[in-house]
């Protein structure tokens, strides 16, 4: 059974995989973000913190 959860940024359905983890990092096939799943019952997705490869400075 395929899990479904709201797309925060754009309110489109995202599949997740049945395996799915909370913490894993979906991508909405309909806009493209990342998204954290924050929650798996019900499934719920939050946009994922933008990864920053030189935040250091
Ligand atoms: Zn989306």
């Amino acid at each position: 059974m395929s899990k479904k959860a709201e797309c925060p940024e754009c309110a489109a359905d995202v599949s997740l995989p049945d395996d799915v983890m909370e913490g894993e990092i979906v991508q909405c096939a309909e806009c493209g973000v990342e998204l954290e799943v924050i929650s798996l019952d019900p499934p719920e997705l939050d946009l994922a913190p933008e990864e920053e490869e030189d935040w250091g400075e």
